[in-house]
Formats: C-alpha cells, structure tokens, sequence
C-alpha cells in the first residue's frame, strides 16, 4: 500500500502542514508528486483540492484513522502540478525538505487581499430599457430610475459611484442584477510595477551575425528531439548585441502563443533594461526584484498565471513564474554568481531552467561575455549549442594596458593612482569625458588593525574582522554588529591603529585630492542601501552630473554609458586571493566586464589596469579580452586539480553552537563518508573536515567536507544518506547540515 501527504492551499502560508492519506490501488498508476487529488477533509468530509507532494511507503498517522484519496482532479491548474515537481526535484538534487523546496517555487500569498473593483454595466437594449423605465415609474422605485437614467447616458459606471453619489443601495443593486437590468463586472486591479512611458517605435533590425544566430536557434525551437533538453550558449562580447537577439527569439515565442522568461541579475535588472524591453513588448512584460513588496511580486504571478502578461524579467526567483505555456527561457549574464542560491535549497537557476524547460518542452538560451566555466565546458563538449558574436554594434573594444604597481613603488609614487592613471584622468576631465574607477574589493574592505601587535580588531561573534565605514563605526558584514571604533588596541592597549586595505570611500577621498574640480560619484553596498538610490546613482552619471564614477563591482555590470572613455581597474588582484577555486575565473570575468564599460558611444575606450601580478594569467587574457585564452589555461588547472567542471563536487557545511559537539559530529560523519567509500563508491575524493573561510557567524561554529567524485549521482545518493542520518539520530539533534553543489 502506498500513502500520500497532501497539501490543501498551496498559496497558503502554512505550506508545512501536510496531511497523510491512503491512495487506493486503482489510483496508483496515475498519482505522483505534484499530481492535484480530490480527498475528503475536516470534520464533515468536504471534498476539496490538494496537491500530492509526497509519496511514501510508510503511513504518516495511524492507517485505521487515515482516509482515502477520491479522485484524480482532471483538468487542474497543470503549471502547479508542474511547480510542485520541480520543487520535488529541488529537494532530491540540492538537498532540503519538502517545504523549504515549495517555498522556493511557490509564492505565498499575500495577507493584503487583492484590491477587487467592480463596474455596473446596463444589460438593456434602447427598447427594453424604456420599458424598464416606465415600469419603475410606475411602482414609484425612485433609487432603479436614478440608475437607469443614469446608465441611459453613461452605460458603464463604477460600482462605488453608484451607491455613494446615486445613493442606490447594494441590495437593490443585487435585485436588479437579477431581474437581469444590469451585469456587475468584477474585474481585479492588480499592482503593477511598471509605469509605461510614451517610448519611440522599436526599429532595430539585427545585424548579419545577430540574425544567424537567432535564425540557428529558432530552427531548433521548431524541430526539438524528444527527450533533449534544448540549450544554447551566446558567448557574445560585450556591446556585441545579445539582448536584441534574446529579444527576437522572444517576439518569435510570444507569437506562437507562448510565454517566456528572462533572467537578469538583480543589479542589472535595472530602469533602463527594463524600458528596452517595454519598448519593444509593451504591457505584456512585468518583473520581478526584490523591492516589490510581496503582494506586488504575489500579483505578478497572477497575472502570468492569467495569461495578462507573457514576459516575465526578474533574478533567480522569476524562473518559478507560473507560466503553463512556457516556450523560452533566458539567462544573461549567466556566468553571474547570483543565480546560485545560498540559502537552502542550494539549488543553480541554470540547472533547475533546464529541468524546467526538459519538463515544458521549453528552449534555454545562456548568454554572456564571460561564461562560466561550467557552461562553456558543455558548450565545447556539445551538451550545450555554442554561438559567437564577436563584433560590437556601435563602438569598438577598447584599448587595454596593464600597470605594474611593484614598479611604480619602485619609481616613488606610492599613490594608489598609477602615473599613467593619473595622466588619464586628467585628459579625460579636459576632454569633458567621463572616467570610471573600479575597486575590486571582495573581502577586502578597509579593516582596522593594531601596528604595535598586528591583530585585526575582529568581530566577537564572528570570526571575521570587523569593517570600517564612515571612518567612526565598525562594522561585521555577516551579522551586522556594530561598534564604535576604539581609541585603543584591545589586545595591547596600543593607540596605534591603523585601517589597512582601501575602499570606495578612501578612493573618493583621494581622487578629490587629486584632481579638485572633478565631481565625483560613488557606488557600493553604503550608498544604494535605500530604495531608489541605485538607479539615482546610475541616472545622474548617465546624465553627465559627475565626471567620475568610482565603485565596486556594482558599476561594472551591464551598464551602458556611451561617454565613458576611461577605465581604471586599481586593484586587480584583490580577487586573486580568494580562498576559492574559482578566484581566477572571478577575476578575470570583472575585469573583462569592467573593461567593456570602456567606449561604447563614438570615442574610442582605454582601460588601465593596476595590479601587483602582471604576469598572473587571467590578469593578461584579461587585458587581451581573450576568452578562449583564459579558458585553455583555467580548464589545464581544473583538471589537475579535480575540480568542476571537470568533476562533480559537494561540500557539507555543518553548524552547531557547542564548539566541542561540532568536533566530535564532525568526525562521525567523516568517518560514515570514509565507510561509504571503501564499501561502494571508491572514486570519492574526501578533503576536509576543515575550517571554512569563515569558522564561526553569530555564535554559531562551523565546519566544513568537501567531496568530490565524477559521478554526481554518488554525490545525490551520499547527501540523501548523510541526511537520513543525521535527521534520524540523537547524536545529531544539535546539528545542522547544508549541501551545496558546485558543479
Ligand atoms: P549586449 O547585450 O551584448 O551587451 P546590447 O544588446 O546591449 O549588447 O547592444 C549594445 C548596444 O547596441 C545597444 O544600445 C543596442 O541597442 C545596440 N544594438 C545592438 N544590436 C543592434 C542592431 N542590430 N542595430 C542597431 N543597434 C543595435
Ligand atoms: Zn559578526
Ligand atoms: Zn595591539
């Protein structure tokens, strides 16, 4: 026998509330997860809907007191069904529970009812409503002829005017509705985050390169194989024009009547992308981010559940958009680090687009100018379609130089402005052209450290230094504990401090030393914390009110500024010294990216890059522009290595509050992997247990395995068995464990 756990509002809050039933035999065949059952429920067995998420082979409750699922609901909400799967499958491939995997893939709804209006619509024709007249007249019902009267002139009026400026009452409203004088139209007034603006007519035709491409595309659309997931590469520099090429493979799916989404990362999604869009498809586009409230972002939703709109844009959560009739979906800068999650469920958006589109039968389309690893590996491999744009529409590459910062120093300039910059700059303020300074600083900001002892002043919760901001308070950036800045050393009691490492804000600070006629913007995390802020930033700089824009990687994303015609990198190593196997790739993608800010309107762009590893050779590629070349190097070390995407690989992140339980946990489970290996899968590769990167947030100590193995089935099976048992065992009950897939 088997059992079901049946949830009954999906759009409830309370999704974790499941409750288990018997499916009968003969529903055997048709029931699996996702699959929406009819059951008898409370007290006087209603029937109603729920959705079957689970499948089991153990009873949940006591069999004697468990009822039977009635029916398969024919005809359902398919797109929920389809939902539910997904989330099923999140759950199997990533690692979670059922519920944080639904809560992932459906939004909840919104305790704000949706705002409802209604319309009193005349339902007579010029005849019979002279006849309605006079018999109101008649009966002397004076509230009807006011009304009649009125939609006599204005046949359509708004249900709110008539009952407080014509004084009808509702339940006359009702009785008339009845009597069939008047329909009362409910129409919902969603919340929409767009405002469309009066836009020129769209009129750009795709160059040659841009047409092939999309041409190649829609020929597979047309003629898929089954049971292949359909997934193309555009690895396009960038100004090369993939937008305008997503964008005609889209009207090509909206026109056979299916809908699409686009993934943009959540800094880029920003004013001006989303006017290109509505430009070209009008109101049948919405977005998603996370500024919109939840009954915005609920509306939304409904809306494409409706069929109202066709095109969903949005970050990583747009991709569970409830479209049942998906034909595309589109990822741009796909390479980008935000289409992981980093929350439980684990899960990759590249991934889980293609699961989808494997489900619906839909088309995935990956675009960038610096594709990850992973997806150019499978484009190279033919798991993935690859297509190239190399040439720019309007402008050209820029010009790129690399400054050795070593040599300077050697030559007395200790300014974090090379003598070239600075030359730069200069020529650019004469000019009136604008100039962008970027200062890659991941893990990096400006920390504050004792010069007489060198200990860092760290966070007492967290074993990370604390930062500066605004040159008073310190601030830890995992769990936001804030202090003022001590006058003393608190280890030596040594005034003698010291901020070491440079941020934005010392950046713009110096560069108004230098040069103190140019006006100068900044752009980080500080100052787009309020809403609006960003796209005030980007708007002001667009519109020439400074000459400098100095910022982190925040700048150098997908932005459009034709008048910049000078770029600085002024530290491009910092990333280099991440503790990470993908330090190379992430450096060489901003600078890459950073570069590409540099001309694209009519001037020509130079890009200057600082660094104390000119010879590093994602810092060369990088001032080549040379995707390829970076690849052939960076793929030649994955593979000594092991790393992905050359292997599979997963890492076991376990937390607990007792500092000594975590040791000894941890040591169990490494010793339950090493079983498993010598018993069944021999591949494995067991690293660790370590420290992670950071050993402790917020009280809580962490430990860290990484496994590697080139199946990552073994991996999927090893997780669901570390899971069952460390849910199921007493030895565990402090512990908590996440997964997280790399590749
Ligand atoms: P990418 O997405 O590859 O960075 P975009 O699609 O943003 O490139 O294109 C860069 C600029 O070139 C945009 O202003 C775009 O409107 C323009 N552009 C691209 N293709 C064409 C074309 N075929 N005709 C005219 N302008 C184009
Ligand atoms: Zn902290
Ligand atoms: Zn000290």
């Amino acid at each position: 026998m088997k059992f079901a756990n049946v949830i009954v509002d999906i759009s409830h809050e309370k999704l974790d509330r499941p409750f288990g039933y018997i499916i009968p035999d003969e529903l055997e065949k048709e029931i699996t997860v996702g699959t929406a059952v009819i059951i008898p429920f409370g007290k006087g067995n209603r029937q109603v809907k729920g959705y079957v998420i689970e499948i089991t082979d153990q009873p949940s409750f006591d069999i004697s007191k468990m009822k039977e699922i009635m029916a398969v609901e024919e005809g359902a909400a398919k797109v929920e069904s389809q939902l539910i799967n997904l989330a099923y499958w999140i759950k199997e491939n990533y690692g979670s529970t059922m519920n944080q995997a639904l809560k992932t893939v459906i939004p909840v709804k919104n305790k704000i009812r949706n705002i409802e209006k209604k319309t009193i619509v005349l339902n007579l024709n010029s005849e019979q409503l002279e006849e309605k007249i006079k018999q109101y007249k008649k009966k002397n019902a004076k509230a009807r002829l006011r009304l009649l009267e009125e939609l006599k002139i204005n046949n359509r009026m708004a249900r709110e005017l008539v009952v407080d400026k014509l004084n009808v009452s509702p339940s006359t409203l009702k009785s008339m509705e009845q009597l069939g004088d008047i329909v009362i139209e409910k129409t919902i007034n969603y919340r929409n985050p767009i405002e469309l603006k009066e836009q020129p007519e769209y009129d750009i035709v795709l160059n040659e390169n841009q047409r092939k491409v999309s041409e190649a595309i829609k020929e597979t659309m047309d003629f898929k194989k089954k049971d292949k997931v359909n997934v193309h590469l555009i690895h396009g520099i960038t100004g090369s024009g993939k937008t305008e090429v997503y964008m005609d493979l889209i009207d090509y799916t909206i026109k056979k009547g299916k809908s699409v989404i686009v993934l943009i990362p959540e800094i880029a999604l920003t004013y001006q992308t989303v006017m290109r869009f509505t430009r070209r498809f009008k109101e049948k586009v919405s977005i998603i981010n996370s500024r919109l409230s939840s009954g915005e972002r609920y509306d939304q939703f409904e809306r494409a559940k409706n069929g109202d709109i066709t095109i969903m844009i949005g970050p990583r959560s747009a991709l569970f958009t409830p479209f049942s009739n998906l034909g595309l979906i589109v990822i741009d800068e796909e390479h980008e680090s935000a289409y992981k999650s980093e929350s439980v469920p684990k899960y990759h958006a590249i991934e889980v687009a293609q699961k989808r589109a494997y489900d619906t039968g839909a088309t995935v389309v990956l675009g960038s100018a610096t594709p990850s690893l992973e997806s150019y590996y499978k484009a190279k491999n033919g798991t993935y379609i690859l297509h190239k744009l190399t040439t720019r529409e309007k402008g050209n590459l820029p010009s790129v130089s690399i400054v050795d910062l070593r040599e300077e120093l050697q030559q007395g300039n200790k300014s974090i402005f090379s003598n070239k910059l600075q030359t730069l700059i200069n020529d650019r303020l004469e000019k009136k052209e604008q100039t962008m300074l970027f200062i890659n600083r991941r893990g990096f900001a400006g920390f504050v450290s004792c010069r007489d002892c060198g200990k860092a002043i760290k966070c007492p919760h967290c074993d990370v230094t604390l930062k500066l901001h605004n040159n008073k308070k310190l601030v830890c950036h995992y769990c936001g504990y804030t202090t003022k800045l001590p006058t003393k050393c608190p280890e030596c009691g040594s005034t003698y401090l010291g901020g070491f490492g440079i941020g934005t804000q010392k950046i713009e600070m110096l560069i108004k030393q230098l040069c103190p006629t140019a006006r100068v913007l900044r752009m980080d995390a500080d100052t787009t914390s309020t809403k609006g802020s960003h796209d005030e930033i980007l708007s002001a700089f667009a519109n020439h009110q400074a000459d400098i824009l100095v910022g982190t990687q925040m700048i150098v994303k997908g932005h459009d500024f034709p008048d910049v015609t000078l770029v600085g990198v002024l530290a491009a190593d910092m990333s280099l010294y991440a503790s990470d196997y993908t330090a190379a790739e992430k450096t060489f993608q901003l600078l890459c990216q950073a570069a590409g800010r540099a001309g694209r309107g009519k001037n020509p762009g130079e890009v200057v890059i600082q660094t104390y590893a000119p010879d590093n050779y994602s810092i060369i590629a990088a001032s080549h522009q040379d995707y390829d070349e970076f690849f052939e190097q960076e793929i030649v070390y994955r593979k000594l290595m092991g790393y992905p995407p050359v292997a599979n690989m997963v890492s076991v992140l376990l937390q607990c509050s007792g500092e000594s339980e975590l040791e000894m946990a941890t040591e169990s489970v490494v010793k339950l992997i090493r079983k498993v290996k010598e018993q069944k899968y021999n591949e494995l590769f067991v690293i660790g247990p370590a420290d992670p990167p950071v050993s402790k947030i917020n009280d809580i100590y962490r430990k860290i395995i990484y496994l590697k193995s080139d199946n990552r089935v073994h991996l999927i099976r090893l997780k669901d068995y570390l899971e069952y048992v460390i849910n199921s065992s007493q030895n565990f009950k402090n512990i908590n464990v996440q997964f997280d897939f790399k590749a």
